[in-house]
């Protein structure tokens, strides 16, 4: 069976029992690499791409990972050998299969073959199509509308999808009378077998075009760059990915479209970090509102809010603002926000400003060090002073 499709584990750079996280972090990092973003106008890159999200899309679901891993990619693909232009197994035999074919139905739901006798005017499902958009902090935080350029195959809108010029129709292939198949007769040692090839004359499409259509060059379709709205939910991550349902390519002979699978890069904010729903920061104060307590604006995704922080604050306490993290993705709720103290010690001081500062500290005790009290005691304990 001619299969030309590279394996999807390697793909991915994975081996056949990786986690679902080591799964999804060798995904993001191929996705990243091959991105178009990255890579305007590379096609190799774009093709990795896709392929990259393709093994992703079936390696991640549990149901199509163990198919796969059973059948290889006719296991996954309803396509798998189709092939283009009607080559690999499209001649597939209509002979006596004997218990081979009720276990090849058994084994693909009756779907296989696909390049057995498919009928060309069947309706097919348009493929799956990839894209990025590039979203700021707050962006995937709070949701928000965006439009991006996605390129895709449509039904040419000049022939109606046709492929003959406006005012013509195709004609039904007098050869094969519009299946796109014909049969041959064929002796092997095994007897003589019916075997089904694709037709010559029109190409296995079952219709003979006699004026093309100028758009589409006859060929019903084209592949063009449009401009794609996308809800962008509140709470996406970097990372995730958004399936726009019938977003894809568009179906053949009235087939559903495919979807498209909008991969999300979020940049990173100058003040806050993400983890999950929750938000961080951190906030530098000096060592005087360290000592003596005071109030402190703390920026947060719904703006300003003050915060008292106690005398005595250290260095890397840190508080917690309930319910102002990142909204739950689909859900109602939201994570919250964790802010972390940083003490700045002041630097370049006046000769007078050390003065005061040693005068302060000589009127300081243990009492007032604790932490570095029963630091120095350890010391000695350790050495047996
Ligand atoms: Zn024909
Ligand atoms: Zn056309």
């Amino acid at each position: 069976m001619a299969d030309e499709k590279r394996d999807y584990y390697e793909v991915l750079g994975v081996d056949k029992s990786v986690s679902d996280d080591d799964l999804k972090k060798a995904y993001r990092k191929a996705a990243k690499k091959y991105h178009p973003d990255l890579n305007p106008g590379n096609a190799e890159a774009e093709k990795k791409f896709k392929e990259v999200n393709e093994a992703y899309e079936v390696l991640s679901d549990k149901e199509k990972r163990a198919r796969y891993d059973q059948f290889g990619h006719a296991g996954v693909d309803p396509n798998f050998g189709a092939g283009a232009g009607g080559g690999g197994y499209g001649g597939g035999f209509t002979g006596d299969f004997g218990d081979l074919g009720d276990i090849f139905s058994s084994f693909f739901g009756g779907g296989f073959g696909g390049g057995r006798q498919r009928n060309p005017n069947a309706p097919r499902r348009g493929n799956d199509t990839a894209a990025a958009v590039n979203l700021s902090f707050e962006e995937a935080a709070k949701g928000c509308k965006k439009t991006i350029k996605v390129t895709k195959i449509d039904n040419c809108k000049e022939c109606g999808g046709s492929g003959a010029e406006k005012g013509t129709t195709p004609k039904t292939c007098p050869v094969c009378h519009g299946t796109g198949q014909v049969a041959s007769t064929q002796r092997t040692p095994f007897g003589v077998m019916q075997t089904q090839t694709v037709c010559d004359h029109c190409r296995g499409s079952g219709k003979i075009i006699d004026k093309p259509c100028r758009v589409c060059a006859g060929k019903g379709r084209i592949r063009h760059t449009v401009e794609q709205n996308v809800d962008i939910p509140a709470g996406i991550d970097d990372g995730q990915v958004i399936n726009l349902r019938g977003g894809g390519d568009a179906g053949v002979n009235g087939g559903p479209s495919g979807d498209l699978r909008i991969n999300v890069n979020v940049r990173p904010h100058p003040i806050f970090e993400r983890n999950g729903y929750d938000v961080y920061c951190e906030i530098p104060i000096t060592f005087t509102q360290a000592a003596l307590g005071d109030e402190i604006v703390v920026p947060t995704l719904d703006g300003k809010v003050k915060f008292t922080i106690h005398e005595g604050t250290q260095p890397g306490d840190e508080f917690k603002l309930r319910g102002k993290g990142i909204q739950r993705l689909h859900y109602s709720g939201k994570g919250d926000q964790y802010v972390k103290i940083a003490v700045e010690v002041p630097k370049e001081l006046t000769k007078a400003q050390k003065e005061k500062l040693k005068e302060f500290e000589s009127a300081l005790g243990e009492k007032n060090y604790k932490k570095r009290k029963s630091f120095l005691d350890s010391v000695k304990d350790f050495f047996n002073e």
